[in-house]
């Protein structure tokens, strides 16, 4: 793909790994933004984020407090010399950000879904130069994420730079959004150069995870990590679960290995790394589905509990049995594997449905 993109030395601000993009979900009010903006500028290398407009799920949840915060970004820029970002999704929103200077715009997962909005926020950046940042969108579709960034590239915005804050799935439990790396590794492959930055706090939605997605992200060579920061994370007004203390987030920086590329050979064990990683991510998502598998055999159980059925109906597992074998050799799954595979899940199944039974 031929994208021209500013070199990372030409931003205003500096890559020198890792980047940290720190601050609140939501901008609270100028005290909230202030107290946390100073602890933080303690820590080098920060970009100040504050979501103006907070796009919700729901109605009726908190919705930032729009314009109005803006003027606190101008104080906190003054107060501590931090350069600030925030959260765009529409014309007027861009023009109130570039109307106060503020240093980097985000464009966030709910946005980069929709090709209308993206085309709105590019028109009206156009001609500003101003460094702008994309999610991914919520679902797992890399084009939507590469034809936000083209959007963005043809009004003329040569700064430009992908946040991987993970996926949406249905009934995951480990995180709020599952991280999927191999599409951040593919985006980072179709275009080479543009600096990557993780966002743990989304992808966990839970600051006990941070540490170790932070970690993941530096072993893949990120440029930079966005963090949710919050002088007072547990009565945040959004996302209070997965925000950090200041102090916390500087505790878990300084723990991080940020290893040397002069000294080891990062090229490789960074390729292997990335392997590793998404074999992680794989065997996740495996043993989620393979959990909501049991669950079903459990309701199969009390249905067949209910009804005086006998647990094991051959005719329906013969069936299954050879159904699903034909499919996995037509994914290269050899049949000896196969059968030994389904065997032990339906075992599983069957152990389950028993102690249901008694
Ligand atoms: C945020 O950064 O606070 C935010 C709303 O993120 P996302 O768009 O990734 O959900
Ligand atoms: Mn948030």
């Amino acid at each position: 793909m031929n994208l021209y993109l500013d070199e990372k030395k030409s931003w205003p601000i500096d890559f020198k790994k890792p980047l940290i993009i720190a601050g609140p979900c939501s901008a609270e009010s100028l005290e909230q933004m202030l107290s946390t903006a100073k602890k933080l500028k303690k820590y080098k290398n920060i970009l100040f984020r504050a979501g103006a407009w907070k796009p919700r799920t729901r109605p009726n949840s908190f919705e930032g407090i729009g314009e109005k915060s803006l003027r606190w970004f101008e104080i906190v820029k003054k107060e501590t010399g931090l350069k600030t970002a925030t959260e765009v999704a529409n014309t007027h929103h861009v023009e109130e950000a570039l109307k106060y200077d503020i240093d980097v715009l985000w464009i966030g997962a709910r946005t980069t879904v929709n090709p209308f909005a993206v085309q709105e926020i590019a028109d009206a950046l156009s001609g500003s130069k101003k460094p702008i940042m994309v999610k991914n969108p919520i679902n797992p579709d890399i084009n939507l994420w590469i034809g936000a960034i083209e959007r963005l590239h043809s009004a003329g915005l040569k700064k430009i730079a992908a946040i991987h804050r993970g996926f949406f799935a249905y009934n995951n439990n480990k995180y709020r959004n599952i991280p999927q790396w191999q599409l951040a590794v593919e985006l980072r492959r179709k275009i080479p150069g543009i600096p990557m930055i993780c966002d743990p706090s989304h992808i966990s939605g839970n600051r006990d995870l941070i540490f170790d997605i932070s970690q993941k992200a530096i072993d893949m060579n990120y440029d930079g990590l966005m963090i949710e920061t919050h002088i007072n994370p547990d009565e945040a007004l959004s996302d209070n679960a997965q925000q950090l203390h200041p102090n916390r987030l500087i505790e878990i920086l300084e723990n991080l290995v940020i290893r040397n590329s002069e000294i080891e050979n990062t090229e490789f064990k960074s390729s292997l790394e990335q392997l590793r990683i998404q074999i992680d991510d794989l065997d996740n998502e495996l043993l989620d589905v393979l959990k909501r598998r049991m669950n079903v055999a459990e309701k199969i159980g009390e249905h067949k509990k209910e009804k005086g059925v006998t647990i094991l109906q051959s005719k329906r597992w013969e069936s299954l049995l050879s159904s699903r074998i034909d499919q996995g050799k037509k994914n290269g799954l050899s049949e000896e594997f196969m059968n030994k595979l389904l065997k032990a899940i339906h075992q599983e199944s069957i152990n389950r449905q028993i102690k249901i039974m008694n």
